[in-house]
């Protein structure tokens, strides 16, 4: 049986970066934050502190023994974790190494929740990043606090001037995300002080989104497809725009890269294994998802989850009337 992948996983698809290969640097939920609708599920080890965890070496080994298959069918490699990334010390040299083995070839981006961009190595570090995708739901301490759950000495102040300094200095793509979840961070309040910090962002642009997928606390809910837009309009007419700059791409399906112009259908299952179950546990995921990102049937789909649902590794939830599948390691509450 082939290997489990630790921290390469996918490739996935992704409306804002395209199809890209994931890199997983830190181990799970140990994060800054503890977000009410995190899809890792809630964390266990709540922590500003920037320590060494996975070692870049161990990390480019792995990541070595899969971009080579991988890397005519990929748009970028995308930096994430199943916490926040910039706690790895080693998230220079990892990208540095990444950079090595990639070259122009490939944009890197890094998802981050921005906490701790007022360290001067994560603001240096990210300034190489080709994208840079910061999430900022809450601008208030009284909605930060109610959707992210900060450790205790953050201070969203300090995050929003260094993101705006930041910013300001980046040359690269700057994809803001602020996510919103009914009756916590949505209300007019809330989005009349975000709409007052995002004109300060320089950003390329500006996702506004809600819940998707089963989150880490179950009294968070989604906005409807209504109040999503509202609010979005509500946004935009207050003259804030969501794209800034014509040369980015506003559609996944147009993105030039797509799986169903590669490749045929994946018959390995041990090869589908080893990448299914760090998607697994990295995220909950239909049915759909695994199809398009595995290049597999449905039929396969079935045959693998099987054994694996019976056992209790892989669980089903429901949300929102949709199945996801997920790891037993994502923790709900
Ligand atoms: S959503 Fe991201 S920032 Fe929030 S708790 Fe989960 S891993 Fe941390």
């Amino acid at each position: 049986m082939k290997k489990e992948l630790q921290y390469i996983f996918g490739p996935i698809n992704s409306s804002r970066i395209g199809r890209s290969l994931g890199i997983d640097v830190i181990p799970k939920k140990i994060c800054s934050l503890d977000c009410i609708y995190c899809e890792v599920g809630i964390t266990k080890s709540i922590s500003t502190e920037i320590k060494p965890y996975f070692k870049p070496e161990n990390i480019l080994e792995e990541f070595m023994s899969i971009y080579p298959e991988v890397k005519d069918s990929i748009d970028a490699i995308t930096i994430t974790g199943s916490g926040e990334p910039t706690l790895n010390s080693y998230l220079n040299d990892i990208l540095i190494g990444i950079r090595e083995i990639v070259k122009d070839e490939k944009e890197i981006a890094i998802l981050t929740n921005t906490t701790t961009i007022d360290n001067k190595d994560v603001y240096n570090t990210l300034l190489d990043f080709d994208i840079v995708v910061p999430s900022l739901d809450a601008v208030t301490k009284t909605a930060f606090e109610k959707i992210n759950k900060p450790a205790k000495e953050i201070n969203i102040n300090d995050i929003i001037n260094h993101l705006i300094t930041f910013s300001n200095e980046y040359t690269g793509k700057l994809y803001l995300e602020v996510l919103l979840a009914k009756n916590v961070n949505d209300q007019k309040e809330d989005i009349d002080t975000l709409i007052s910090v995002i004109k300060k962002i320089n950003y390329t642009r500006l996702d506004i989104g809600t819940i998707t997928r089963p989150p880490s606390y179950s009294f968070a809910t989604p906005l409807t497809d209504i109040e999503l837009d509202d609010i979005k309009a509500y946004i935009a007419s207050n003259g804030v725009s969501f794209l800034k700059d014509s040369t980015v791409d506003d559609n996944s399906n147009n993105k030039t890269i797509s799986y169903h112009n590669h490749s045929s259908v994946n018959n390995d299952k041990d090869v589908i294994i080893g990448k299914l179950i760090p998607i697994l546990k990295m995220r909950p995921t239909t049915i759909e998802d695994m199809i398009k990102t595995l290049k597999i049937d449905n039929n396969t789909a079935q045959e693998i989850l099987a054994p694996f649902i019976q056992s209790g590794e892989i669980i089903t939830n429901d949300f929102n009337g949709v199945l996801y599948y997920q790891h037993k390691v994502i923790k709900q509450v």
